[in-house]
């Protein structure tokens, strides 16, 4: 009951308070699926059951000079992943083909590293007028900390989105990062925003972050209003300092979800990195909380393939969201 109270309010538009924002995250399992069904409500009434996909490309990987520590490819990781440098242009445009034939709504292009040079801009924005040439996507860009000047030139170029985690709160943020800080992305968010570029911006659960922490990463974000807030769950890599850390069980992975479900009404949560690692069997049950997921696999670890995401959106009764018309040739 308490909980179609909370989504009652969260309908309304009324924030919720730090205290309810506990009860939701401390849900004993036996009162899960009311608090799914509490979250619904709210998914329901702001995209119904519309999903949309996302696809992401590694354009750049490994040889990073940060040192995050639940990274794969920071400078203190040994994790054996490929390093390579910035993709070819034709190699970015051959993943936004294949996004275009998963279904995808948006297509993500990463690279690795503090931030991106110059010459990687030039390299970046040239594909980036191609993709947007030659396909009907929606393209986000995630290349670490921008300028101003780097943020204007992606929205000059036609980049819809900017992805930059706050990942976690600003009190625990020092526990994951030595080498930037917390506020170092607030600012990249405010640079990106300026520009009139779309934010996404979301964290990652499991790093060993405590309740507080989530609740204050939700309330920081309702100060920063993203589009949208990927929900990753940590997939311990070996080789990187949180490669022993135990992950979130899926029925906890569900109550984050919910978490940032009512704390963000009518934002698109995204059920993003480690849902197939950590949510398991649970997954489809994460759809009736987020409204987007990636597919097809992430930066350095496998994802599900288009085929079992689609199946599992039908099974569901659910739909995917329309691109519009498919790759123009
Ligand atoms: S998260 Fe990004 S900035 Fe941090 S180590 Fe990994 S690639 Fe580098």
């Amino acid at each position: 009951m308490i909980f179609q109270i909370l989504a009652d309010k969260a309908l309304r538009g009324e924030y919720l308070t730090r205290e309810e924002a506990r009860t939701v995250l401390m849900a004993s399992d036996d009162q899960l699926p009311d608090l799914i069904q509490a979250a619904w409500r709210i998914r329901f009434a702001n995209s119904g059951r519309r999903v949309k996909l996302h696809v992401l490309i590694n354009a750049k990987s490994g040889l990073c000079e940060e040192d995050c520590h639940y990274c794969s490819q920071s400078r203190t990781s040994t994790a054996d992943i490929d390093s390579y440098p910035l993709l070819s242009e034709k190699e970015i445009l051959d993943g936004a083909r294949r996004a275009v034939e998963a279904k995808a709504l948006r297509y993500c292009i990463v690279i690795s590293g503090r931030g991106p040079r110059p010459k990687e801009m030039v390299e970046i924005t040239s594909a980036v007028r191609t993709i947007k040439r030659e396909t009907p996507l929606s393209l986000c860009c995630s290349l670490g900390l921008l300028t101003p000047e780097d943020a204007k030139t992606l929205k000059a170029a036609g980049v819809d989105r900017v992805n930059h985690n706050l990942n976690t709160s600003e009190r625990f943020y020092k526990e994951i990062c030595g080498t930037h800080t917390y506020r170092d992305r607030i600012e990249t968010l405010k640079n990106a925003r300026e520009a009139g570029l779309e934010l996404c911006s979301g964290g990652i659960v499991g790093m060993g972050e405590s309740d507080e922490d989530l609740i204050e990463m939700a309330l920081a974000l309702r100060e920063i209003k993203p589009d949208s807030i990927p929900i990753n769950f940590l997939h311990p890599v070996e080789g990187t300092p949180l490669g022993a850390q135990t992950p979130p069980s899926p029925t906890r992975g569900l109550k984050v979800l919910c978490l940032f479900r009512f704390l963000h009404p009518t934002t698109e949560i995204r059920i993003a990195g480690g849902r197939e690692h950590n949510l398991r069997s649970l997954q489809a049950q994460a759809l009736y909380i987020g409204d987007s997921i990636f597919i097809g696999g992430y930066l350095t670890t496998p994802g599900q393939k288009p085929e079992e995401a689609w199946r599992m959106i039908e099974d569901l009764g659910f739909e995917i969201e329309e691109v519009g018309s498919r790759i123009q040739h």
